[in-house]
Formats: C-alpha cells, structure tokens, sequence
C-alpha cells in the first residue's frame, strides 16, 4: 500500500494542531544533522508528550507514512536525516526531568540535553558517565538511540550501561515501559537509531563525582607510539577514567582555530585518572606515565592544577569545531578496533590518508579502541567518489584488524553502504527478522543501518 499522505496529514493535523509544522521555511530545518542532509520532512511534529508520540504514529501506522525521530540532530552518521517523503518527530520538547540523589537515579524525557542533566546534578555531586564531545546538543533520547558513548566511558561504560528502564512507543503506536529483567528488551532499543521504537522516557543511573582527578598529556613523535602506549596501559591492567588520542592535523587545526599555545607533535594522548584515595590516584596517573614513556613519549606533562587540566581538555573537546578550518565538510568515521591492533590500524589508516591527498584528521577515544579518522573536503571541488574511497578502505582495515564500523555514532545512513561487508549475511538476517517484528511495515526511520535486500 502506498503512503496516503493527503489523508495521514489530515489526521494530524486534526489531532496535533500548532504542534504539527508544515511550512516549507521550518520543514527546511529539519533535513539534516551534524554530517549529512537530505530531502524536507513533509510535516514536523514538535512532541510535548508519550501521548503526542502515539498518536502520530497511530496516524503514520494507518496511511503508511514513514516517520524519523529527532532529537539534538548532533548526529554524525545521518540517522536523523529523512531519505524520503517522512513525518518528523522532534522531541525537543519533551524535556522533563526528576531527580532522586538518593536513589541515584534521574527520570528522564527523551528532549532532556545531556549537558542539562549535568548541571542539574552538579549540586547534588552526582554524574551521569555517558559524556558525548556534543553533550552541549545532543539529546538524552538521541543518546540512547545511538548508544552513545564519550572519554569517560572507557571506564565507566556507555549509555547502555546506565538505563534501569525505558519507556517507548512502537510504530503501530503503542506505549510500553519496561525495566531489564528477563528479556533485555529495552536493550534491543538502545542503539536502535530510531528504527525499531520512539523512546518517550527513561530512568537512569547516576554515578558520584570523583573527588580526585590526576591529568597526563604524553607527546609522542610517532602516531603508533600513542596506539603503543594505550595498548601498554591496557597490557598493565591500568584503567585510567579517560584517555584520548589527537593527531598531529588536530593538535594544527585546534591550535590555529583557537590559538592555545598546544606543542607540535605527531600524537598527544590525555588521561585523567579518579577516585577517592588521593595516594592511589598519584600511584595510578604515574603509572600511566611510565607506559606513556616505554611506548616512546617525548614528553610527559603533569597538570598540577584543575584549571590546567581543564584547558588541556578544552584542547580535546575543540577538534570537531576546529575542523571547519581544514575544508568545509566532512565525513567522520568512527571505527572500533581491538586495542592491541591501534598500533597497525593507525599506520595503516595515516598511510592511506597520504596516499590519497585528502586532508585526513584523526582523533577519538583511544582507550576504548574507538577512533575518528576525518576526511575532510569542499564539495565544490567534487572529489566526492574519493572521499567515498578513502572512507571504504578506512572501513577495511578495521574490518581486517576484528573491529567494527562503529563505536558510538551509529551506521545510519553513512555506513550503511558498507554493512554487507561488515556484518556476516546470517546476523543481518537476525537484524531484519527484528524489524519485522516490531515494525512490519517498515516505517521507523526507512533507509537506515540495514544495507538493501540482495536479490537471492
Ligand atoms: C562535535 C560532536 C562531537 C560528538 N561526540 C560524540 C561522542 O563523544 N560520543 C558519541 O557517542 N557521539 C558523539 N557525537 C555524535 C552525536 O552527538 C551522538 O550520536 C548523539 O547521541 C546524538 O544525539 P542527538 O540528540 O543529537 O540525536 P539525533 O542526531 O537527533 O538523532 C540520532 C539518531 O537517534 C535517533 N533518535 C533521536 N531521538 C530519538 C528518540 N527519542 N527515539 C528513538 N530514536 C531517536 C534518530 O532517529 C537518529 O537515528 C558527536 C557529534 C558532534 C557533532
């Protein structure tokens, strides 16, 4: 049945009222996240509730029209980005938030800013761990769907992690809420990307502030040696709260974006250690130095204070806005490799990079394996099927080293293209078995994550 959009909209509009936009300026704004865009949605429903949720897809369920959850759009794979004729579902609105310190928990909309949740918890000197670099925009909902993760995450877990339960309304628009006993049914949502259900809410735990942070920032002459020392650290059993890997292109584009007197060096990896015994954290953060030194560091700082150690991570956290400087656009991978392989798989991805000529960045969360080789580019000098080249082969060597397309930003629409080679044939079968299940008509967010049927 094709969708019947005249009639869907209707309903819609009959049901949702001023919540509904439909004027081609604020559909506009609806097309893209923060790597890709794509057609206008036909309508954007601004959610204020579950309720509004189920109602529109009830609509959606019974004229056929496909729908595309949104949150923060920070998204850097596509998965907000409609690939057709869609309804928008913008849950920017549903920002309602309790707290219980006691408990550690916070209950939460899916609107909620990750930032927000922070600052809201500050008082109370609790956390929440998942720290994605976009917290300032990205959604607690777009979070989820993506299972995001952030630096502090190589020792504290991702998103995942952190959901006690979650509450969502499937396609045919029915509310469900449930914890994650038995089944781990939430979990199958979480990383989703929108197309398997529109989360409406979750609980989730909160952790206590550290009372003791130690930073180390190591400069290495060699991009393997920083790959060597998280392997070392890894090898130590060492499990630093965050370490983070930038290159010699993002030490430059930082440096000349925002000018903070940051040393040349092939690599420079940052490492905070926590707790609460200040001897352990001293004895865990000069551990963590000797491995920086025996992978071959040329230089290992401590801060010795928190506002030094806070401009050093400022440094991190202004990559991804210093790139614009490079070229005008990107594409970002975000592969995940054993941490033993970073220091082949970061050879072997530079030496790519310079054999193609396109200006390649990388950086990411290097404890975890996870990093974001960059390719930047200016559209208008249309070398668009050497971008795709490069990023193709960058998905290769993770795939030959036993790592994955993804470890945070989801496949979406820009890895899509190189799931059948990723993904054996017998596990995306599984994947699609699932997505009939819960979306048999094919509505949740269509064109994303599952590659195209191969014609048997
Ligand atoms: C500068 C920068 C730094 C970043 N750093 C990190 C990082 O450190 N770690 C990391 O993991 N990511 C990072 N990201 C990527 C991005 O911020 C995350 O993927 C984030 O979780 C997306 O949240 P969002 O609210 O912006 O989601 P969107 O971009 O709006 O949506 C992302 C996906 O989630 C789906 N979705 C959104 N809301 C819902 C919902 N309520 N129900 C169901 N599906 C939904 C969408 O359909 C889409 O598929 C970064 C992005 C930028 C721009």
């Amino acid at each position: 049945m094709e969708p019947d959009w005249e009639g869907g909209l209707a309903e819609l509009r009959a049901a949702l009222g001023r919540k509904l936009l439909e004027r081609p300026a604020e559909r506009l704004l609806y097309r893209y996240d923060a790597l890709l865009s794509g057609p206008a949605p036909r309508a954007v429903l601004q959610a204020e509730s579950a309720a509004d949720v189920q109602v529109a897809l009830r609509s959606c369920s019974r004229h056929r029209l496909p729908a595309v959850a949104r949150g923060g759009a920070s998204g850097l794979s596509g998965g907000a980005v409609p690939t057709g004729p869609a309804l928008v579902i913008s849950t920017t609105r549903m920002t309602r938030v309790s707290i219980d310190p006691a408990g550690r928990l916070a209950r939460v909309e899916p609107g909620v800013i990750n930032q927000q949740l922070q600052e809201l918890l500050r008082p109370h000197g609790l956390y929440y761990p998942p720290d994605p670099q976009s917290s300032r925009q990205a959604t607690l909902g777009g979070n989820l769907a993506e299972n995001a993760g952030g630096p502090q995450c190589f020792k504290k877990g991702v998103t995942g992690d952190y959901l006690l339960e979650l509450e969502f309304v499937t396609a045919d628009g029915q509310l469900w809420q449930m914890d994650r006993s038995g089944t781990d049914l939430p979990g199958l949502i979480v990383g989703s990307e929108g197309t398997l259900a529109v989360i409406t809410g979750a609980t989730l735990r909160l952790s206590q502030l550290p009372s003791q942070v130690r930073t180390a920032r190591a400069l290495f002459g060699k991009l393997e040696e920083a790959g060597r020392a998280v392997a070392e650290i890894i090898r130590r059993g060492l499990l630093p709260a965050k370490l983070e890997l930038m290159d010699q292109a993002s030490i430059a584009a930082v440096e000349q974006a925002f000018h903070l007197g940051l040393p040349s060096a092939a690599a420079l990896l940052l490492c905070d250690c926590d707790g609460e015994d200040p001897e352990e954290v001293d004895r865990e953060i000069a551990e963590v130095a000797l491995a920086f030194r025996s992978a071959g560091a040329l230089q290992v700082d401590l801060a010795s204070n928190p506002a030094e150690a806070e401009r050093q991570w400022y440094a991190r956290r202004s990559v991804s806005p210093a790139l614009g400087r490079i070229k005008p656009r990107r594409m970002n991978e975000d592969i995940v490799v054993p941490r033993s392989e970073l220091p082949q798989v970061m050879q072997e991805i530079r030496a790519l990079g310079d054999a193609s000529g396109l200006p390649l960045v990388i950086f990411g969360h290097a404890g975890d394996g996870n990093l974001h080789p960059n390719i930047m580019y200016d559209p208008a000098e249309g070398r668009w099927a050497e971008v795709q080249a490069l990023a193709h082969a960058i998905a290769k060597v993770a795939i030959a080293h036993g790592g994955a397309l993804s470890g945070e930003h989801g496949i979406g629409l820009a890895k899509r293209p190189f799931m059948a080679e990723a993904v054996p044939q017998e596990t995306l079968r599984a994947y699609r078995a699932v997505k009939r299940a819960l979306d048999p008509l094919n509505l949740l967010n269509p064109g994303k994550i599952l590659p195209e049927e191969r014609p048997l």
